[in-house]
């Protein structure tokens, strides 16, 4: 509950309270982890929402733009509060002692269960992803200065000598568990993640709010395509931010900061994957992603990369980034033509090339053409001599 009313903020919490008094919860299931309803918004129709108190705080959706644009709404309060109002307290902990017992202990296991659940980039997140699942009487201190180079894989695949490094069977439990459960966490995103590829696939796609984007979003699919041969999708919750810079021009994507339910846990110290996009280079077919978890390769193909990707498709279509949207299409697609047009009026008082040997009878001469349609080429055009003095228009030469 207090986990819920801080995600919310007290106003988006009274109208959840609202929403839940005017009996607009239709409808919730619990699976797994994961609680899913039907509240109806305002004109009556159901919202799909899902709610999930992970270890790490808050995992929720809906389908309502409040959402989109927050991160939370009323709704996701509303089948909170519904859930909690009806919950058996017992539930959770025999759930999790029964997931606990099923823990791959071998590395070999350990892998099979990083293959099986399509998590194997968890050997290449730091280990310092587990410090918000710790509880506060963990001495983070010493992951994060002395484990955090480590993958949090480590821990598990007895690369890491538990006993050796950190002190306490209780701290090396606490530290052994709250890895298992990011990535019983990342499994999820991961699953959810295909499940929303697929969906997408069957739908068509959304119209975009710029329509000179069009090259714009062929680019971003085709990077898309290389990066998914590489890295799975994943459904994070929470929305990414995309940073804008125009000079030099890059657009910069942060996945959401995870919600904590705890206070005073030092996610200051959680590392924040950031992929830098250079749109222009991408244009061009030169590499232009780029991730912090692999600062040294040319191109990026994590999955921070590809959640990147899909944060910036889907903000093509989004009303709330019309702005945005329209001021890249200046920039990529509008702004070099005026810049090349500029630069030929500079030039427009000196003729352009022509070849001629003295008195023969015709010549070579190029023109530029296609600036309107932003496409520019020089043309070899060959000229013949007229009998009255100077040249013909000419014909294109192929
Ligand atoms: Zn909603
Ligand atoms: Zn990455």
């Amino acid at each position: 509950m207090a986990l819920l009313q801080e995600a919310a903020g007290p106003r988006t919490f009274n109208r959840g309270r609202v929403c839940l008094a005017q009996r607009r919860v239709a409808s919730y299931e619990v699976t797994e982890n994961e609680l899913r309803g039907k509240v109806l918004n305002r004109h009556g129709k159901p919202q799909e929402v899902f709610l999930s108190t992970d270890v790490d705080g808050l995992s929720c959706e809906c389908e309502c733009t409040a959402f989109w644009s927050n991160g939370i709404c009323k709704h996701i309060v509303a089948l909170g509060l519904a859930f909690l109002g009806a919950r058996p307290p017992q539930e959770e902990p025999a759930a999790e002692a029964a997931s606990k017992a099923e823990r791959p202990r071998t590395p070999k296991a350990v892998e099979a269960w990083l293959e099986a659940h399509q998590v194997t980039h968890a050997r290449r997140e730091s280990l310092s992803v587990v410090l918000p699942l710790l509880p506060s009487g963990f001495r983070t201190s010493q992951v994060v200065s002395e484990l955090g180079h480590l993958p949090v894989t480590a821990v598990l695949d007895g690369s890491l000598d538990l006993s050796r490094r950190v002190q306490g069977t209780l701290q090396q439990s606490l530290l052994w568990e709250a890895a298992w459960k990011w990535l019983d966490m990342e499994a999820r995103r991961v699953r959810r993640g295909l499940e929303h590829e697929q969906e997408r696939a069957r739908l068509p796609r959304p119209p975009l709010t710029d329509a000179r984007l069009e090259p714009w979003r062929q680019v971003l699919e085709r990077e898309r395509e290389r990066v998914r041969a590489h890295a799975v999708p994943r459904l994070l919750s929470g929305r990414s931010t995309v940073t804008f810079h125009e000079r030099p021009l890059r657009l910069y994507v942060e996945e959401p900061r995870r919600l904590s339910g705890a206070v005073g846990k030092p996610e200051g110290f959680v590392p924040k994957m950031r992929v830098s996009v250079d749109p222009r280079a991408l244009l061009e077919g030169r590499a232009g992603l780029w991730c912090w978890c692999t600062p040294d390769e040319a191109e990026a193909h994590c999955v921070h990369a590809l959640s990147a990707l899909d944060t910036l498709l889907d903000s093509l279509s989004a009303p709330e980034e019309a702005a945005r949207n329209a001021r890249l299409a200046e920039l990529l697609f509008v702004e070099p033509g005026r810049q090349l047009l500029g630069a030929i009026e500079k030039v427009a008082a000196v003729p352009l090339p022509s070849f001629e040997a003295p008195d023969s009878a015709s010549r070579i001469a190029f023109r530029l053409e296609g600036l309107e349609q932003r496409d520019p080429r020089l043309q070899p055009y060959l000229q013949r001599r007229r009998k009255k003095g100077g040249f013909s228009t000419g014909s294109l030469v192929r």
